[in-house]
């Protein structure tokens, strides 16, 4: 079982079968297309989904498509790709919250000839002013008592295009000395002359969030509609608007928490930000917490799905450490991905007594425990790439990799002894001669231990590959929550951290000739790589680090 266990939501869901409120399901995942899916996304995708999964139900897919500005053909093309990335499937064709403006519209009007909603002239100030605060009831705005006649003739015209931007509402009427200020009249229609990526210029007036969602939510027949807990104070606006139009049915909204994650952000209003003042190189730069980033960065859905599982469901803070995302995908990338050898930073070694006639090459699995995946040949020759660390003049105490005099096995080969030590003027060292015991191919060598175990490439034989290795994005956990002095929030991106990207020259087995894009691999010691999606080729292997070997977020 792959979803979320046991939490409270689902509790709810199997009473309401039990009880046969619901005889089948139905959630739906509504993002709005103004920016690219985040790892939060990723979390309410597989709980809306997964659910419908679990309980045999349905999930709809439907952009909440209402504020034209800032919406777009990409975004909706880009949602749908990682939603099905994540293994998800919706049913039929996706939804569009604007596929109901005509209904959302016949709505209003039956509400205003009941006498529960009104054209308003308030200016957006004023408006501020009627409302009141939390401690102070609102006061009733001029306009309120307005006849339903009147309301009518004004927000036909309204739709009809006869009044400028911004200088009429529609207000629901409902109580302006209501505890909860979502309640003081509500506005759920503005005058907005902006092209609809859907509707074109078909509408001027256009419809808000809360009540265009429990409206859609209800025409779809969705069961349970879940959303996250800053929306627990809209939820009587929600069941207000279904209570008082004529629809069959009424969904629950339940609230869950959102998922925050440390070292990153997880707003598309700010990701959009990294992407127009260029501080990555776009929604999908690996580095992003986009759901088609971490995608880039060799991410796996399995492992996004097992992440979102161990987050888990509830109603308490939900903050979570970069080491939980980065240690789910490492155990799935542990199961699933190949092995190879690279060296990211070459010394190289001659090999004195190389000896075409005896120094034998081995071959070696894939992976250690899936045979299925095959094996390659490990080629041996004259010149063998180690990587730097694994050689020291002056090593500390313990270490187990080469030094002069010192031994170390090549991973899949031979013991080697380094005899020499070549350095420049500087004192640098640039290159090792090493002797081979040719006694040690798959056998212990006798009379001593050898520990040390390191990665190598023939200097022949492997391939010149671009690695990037990426950090983390941000210098501190919350940089959207950093205060000045002043007591203002500082800006976040005055917290990127400048070295979240390093592309380096490496060396690669001959097999990163032949990967498609989107292949991964463990490089054995070094961590998880995949081909990049879109740079690398069979001729020019690209490989971005998609995370270390070890948790390298605590030592
Ligand atoms: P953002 O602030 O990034 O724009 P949003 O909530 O406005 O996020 P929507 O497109 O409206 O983005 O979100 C679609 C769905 O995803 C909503 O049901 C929302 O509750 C859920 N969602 C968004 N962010 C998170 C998050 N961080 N954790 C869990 N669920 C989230
Ligand atoms: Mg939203
Ligand atoms: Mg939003």
């Amino acid at each position: 079982e792959q979803f979320a266990d046991n939490h409270f939501i689902r509790t709810i869901i199997e009473d309401d079968l039990a009880s046969g409120k619901h005889k089948h399901i139905h959630t739906r995942f509504p993002p709005e297309p103004n920016g690219y899916l985040h790892i939060g996304h990723a979390k309410s995708i597989c709980l809306n989904f997964g659910l419908a999964y679990l309980y045999d139900g349905v999930c709809n897919l439907r952009f909440d498509d209402t504020n034209p500005e800032k919406e777009s053909d990409e975004y909706v093309r880009s949602i749908k790709e990682d939603v099905q990335w994540l293994g998800f499937h919706w049913e039929g064709e996706p939804h569009f919250a604007s596929d109901y403006f005509e209904d959302l519209y016949n709505y209003a009007v039956a509400l205003i000839k009941d006498g529960k909603a009104y054209v308003d002239e308030l200016n957006a100030e004023e408006m501020r002013q009627y409302r009141g605060t939390l401690t102070e009831p609102g006061k009733d705005s001029p306009y309120r008592s307005r006849s339903a006649e009147e309301n009518l003739d004004l927000f036909t015209r309204m739709r009809a295009g006869e009044f400028p931007d911004g200088s009429k509402t529609l207000r629901l009427k409902i109580d302006m000395a209501s505890g909860n200020i979502n309640l003081r009249d509500p506005v759920i229609y503005r005058i907005r002359r902006v092209h609809h990526h859907r509707t074109g210029d078909k509408w001027c007036i256009y419809p808000m969030y809360d009540y265009t969602h429990a409206i859609s939510d209800a025409i779809e027949n969705i069961t349970h509609s879940l959303c996250t807990l800053e929306f627990e104070s809209h939820r009587p606006l929600y069941d207000w608007v279904l209570d008082n139009i004529a629809i069959d049915g009424h969904p629950r909204q339940y609230e869950f928490s959102r998922l925050e994650l440390l070292y990153s952000i997880t707003s598309k209003r700010k990701l959009n930000q990294l992407v127009t003042e260029n501080h990555v190189s776009g929604w999908d730069d690996p580095r992003m917490p986009t759901v088609s980033g971490m995608r880039r960065r060799g991410y796996t859905p399995e492992g996004l799905r097992l992440f979102s599982k161990r987050v888990g469901i509830s109603k308490s803070e939900n903050v979570v450490d970069m080491s939980v995302l980065e240690g789910a995908i490492r155990e799935e990338l542990e199961d699933s991905s190949p092995r190879m050898m690279a060296v990211l930073n070459p010394l190289k070694i001659e090999l004195i007594n190389y000896d075409e006639a005896l120094t034998q090459s081995r071959s070696a699995p894939f992976h250690p425990h899936h045979e299925e995946m095959g094996e390659r040949e490990i080629p041996i020759a004259r010149h063998i790439y180690i990587e730097q660390d694994d050689f020291s003049l002056n090593p500390p105490p313990k270490w187990q990799r080469l030094t002069v005099g010192g031994e170390v096995r090549l991973r899949y080969s031979y013991v080697i002894k380094c005899e020499e030590v070549i350095t420049d003027e500087a004192g640098n060292v640039i290159e090792l001669k090493c002797s081979i015991d040719h006694d040690t191919l798959g056998k212990k060598p006798e009379g001593r231990k050898v520990k040390g175990v390191i990665h190598w490439l023939s200097a022949e034989h492997a391939v010149p590959a671009a690695v990037r290795l990426y950090e983390r994005l941000f210098t501190v956990e919350r940089p959207d929550a950093v205060r000045g002095d002043d007591g203002e929030y500082k800006p976040f991106t005055e917290f990127l951290n400048q070295h979240s990207v390093t592309e380096i020259d490496a060396y690669a087995e001959a097999v990163a000739n032949t990967l498609a894009p989107e292949t991964r691999f463990q490089f054995e010691r070094l961590g998880y790589f995949v081909t990049d999606r879109y740079d690398h080729t069979t001729d020019a292997p690209v490989f971005n680090r998609t995370v270390s070997l070890k948790d390298s977020w605590h030592d």
